[in-house]
């Protein structure tokens, strides 16, 4: 097949925070020397023309992107010191800081807020709008950004050395055969490719097991945050209000913990993250959020109001001992790629944006250096390690792994970390962690009866008024995808699903599915199987990260597929 070739300098693939922070900074920095060594303030040649190009498989500009959030800006304000006078989208500075623990009918307001959880001086954000903001600094500064362009896979030369990224194929239907409309892939080849794609990117993941980049580590962990935005009549709840809450609905073996924001116009953010390493296969991290709901507290404040978005969206929590290698041979690894969030805090984006900067400046001694090898680029982590980023993650270098044996120990962990500087119940260095889906138990175990899958959330009803099911939900993502296209989970054994998948977990994807998409139906032969609803996809990832099989595999669906986060 003939495909066409652009030759780059370097390709950031995905347009979140740390890519983008790293091409705008790249930009300035090339921009910068040229000009200083033209005007002889600066020894050296100029780098002329940089070719700087950003993948992104959404329709525009932050189309995928969904975070809380609340941002600490020790980042954006490196990347751009005047971000305010700027213009850069912020909702509200943060003015309130709640801590409330609930119980089944009460909201316990804490005396003081937990030190991690408190954010005076930071700003309540749409990432969304952050990250758009970002796209139009980085089109003005020069840099090439591609919307619909998914990254299918990477290239390599000879050497296993990574030469840029090829494009998924558009038009091509169901069964696999071109349509009229067929396009081929472009093969972008670049001296580096950056990989900012988020948790789980489909490529990440395929270079990490090529490479090992994650070999001595602790397995990565994820969360999965369920989130809505709802339009409230009135001003209860003013903008620049953070909430944060634990207990209800977390049984004491999960980790979870609820969030409400206060922006602009009267709009309420409202989630709940769900750690993915529970051990209830019935837990459903979409009923926990309707759940969270309907405690007193939360369902008055949402009381008259409308919700007018939803969006789900995993995060790497496992921290500084999960953290992959992050350069090799014409690459490098950025944001929540390489598992850059402090899951204590809940805050990626500060070193998100941070590790972009980073990496820029690495490119930017490699391209004068003419140099892209390992042995250049390991640079990166030298800049890594003496930023603020590893000091911040070593401090809570344990957090996570504390909660493996549940709610209570998890915060004694934490506790103690704070006096000892974040050794895991005030003694050990590393604490051992484990893969998420390894923690998921068999319907056995809890002693669940199998012909009833609901049992958990006996009593959760879906109103349409205060708790949504998953398909109304997934409208307000306004997410599309082309029906006539290949489906981009790729489930590797469907044969175990109606026998051991359904014996011994109770087909989990129906659940663990933020979406709806995984369903199990009734064939014509009175067999049931395995229907893959695709189209609703929100590119969470959720489904690669839990299934206890390790047999579902997130590849990207057509360009412009998926969600539309507007103002998320
Ligand atoms: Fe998330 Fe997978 Fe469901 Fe898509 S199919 S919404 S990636 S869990």
């Amino acid at each position: 097949m003939e495909r066409e070739s652009l030759e780059m300098d370097v390709v950031f693939v995905g347009a979140g925070p740390a890519n983008l922070s790293g091409a705008l900074h790249l930009a300035q920095l090339v921009r910068q020397h040229n000009e200083e060594v033209a005007a002889g303030a600066r020894q050296g040649t100029p780098l002329g023309e940089i070719e700087i190009g950003v993948i992104e498989k959404g329709t525009t500009v932050g189309a995928h992107i969904l975070s809380g959030a609340v941002m600490d800006p020790r980042g954006l304000a490196e990347l751009i010191p005047d971000f305010v006078e700027q213009g850069a989208p912020l909702e509200s500075p943060v003015k309130e800081d709640y801590f409330l623990y609930l119980t089944k009918n009460r909201a316990i307001r804490s005396p003081i807020t937990p030190p991690p959880l408190k954010n005076h001086g930071y700003y309540i954000v749409s990432l969304n709008r952050l990250t758009a903001w970002l796209g139009e600094k980085c089109e003005a500064a020069g840099v090439n950004i591609f919307p619909e362009f998914p990254g299918a896979e990477l290239l390599y030369d000879k050497n296993d050395c990574v030469v840029g990224v090829r494009t998924g194929d558009k038009g091509i239907d169901r069964e696999g055969k071109r349509k009229a409309n067929f396009e081929p892939g472009v093969d972008l080849r670049a001296k580096l490719t950056v990989l900012g794609e988020g948790p789980r990117g489909s490529l990440t993941k395929q270079l990490t097991e090529r490479q090992g980049l994650d070999e001595g580590n602790e397995p990565q962990v994820y969360s999965i945050g369920v989130k809505e935005l709802w339009e409230l009549p009135d001003d209860r709840y003013p903008a620049g209000r953070v909430t944060h809450t634990l207990g209800f609905p977390s049984d004491s073996r999960t980790y979870g913990g609820g969030w409400i924001y206060g922006m602009q116009n009267r709009i309420l953010n409202i989630g709940y993250v769900t750690g993915l390493d529970y051990e209830d296969p019935l837990l459903d991290p979409h009923a926990e959020f309707q759940r969270f709901k309907t405690h007193p507290y939360v369902s008055r404040l949402l009381d008259g109001g409308k919700m007018i978005r939803y969006g789900a969206k995993t995060i790497a929590a496992g921290g500084f001992f999960a953290m992959p290698r992050m350069y090799g041979d014409g690459f490098l690894l950025v944001g929540d790629c390489a598992g850059f969030l402090n899951s204590q805090r809940l805050k990626g984006i500060h070193s998100a944006i941070k590790s972009g900067m980073l990496a820029a400046k690495t490119i930017f001694e490699a391209l004068l250096a003419n140099d892209f090898s390992a042995k250049q680029l390991q640079r990166y982590e030298m800049l890594v390690n003496d930023s603020w980023i590893i000091p911040e993650l070593r401090k809570v270098r344990n957090f996570h792994a504390g909660f493996r044996n549940g709610r209570w120990a998890g915060l004694v962990n934490a506790g103690l970390q704070f006096v000892t500087g974040g050794r895991a119940w005030g003694l050990l260095d590393r604490a051992r962690a484990e893969p998420g889906h390894e923690a998921m138990k068999k319907l056995s175990s809890f002693g669940y009866r199998g012909d009833n899958l609901e049992q958990r959330y006996d009593g959760l009803r879906f109103d349409g008024k205060v708790t949504f099911n998953k398909v109304t939900d997934v409208y307000h993502a306004a997410v599309g995808h082309d029906e006539d296209q290949p489906v981009h989970l790729h489930v590797l054994d469907t044969n175990i699903c109606a026998t051991r998948c359904a014996e011994e977990y109770g087909n989990p994807c129906q659940r663990f599915c933020p979406a709806a998409v995984y369903e199990m139906v009734e064939g014509g032969n009175g067999q049931r199987h395995l229907q893959i609803n695709f189209s609703n996809c929100v590119h969470c990832k959720t489904c690669d990260i839990m299934d206890p099989y390790q047999i579902i595999n997130w590849v990207t669906p057509e360009g412009g597929g998926g969600p539309d986060y507007k103002g998320m």
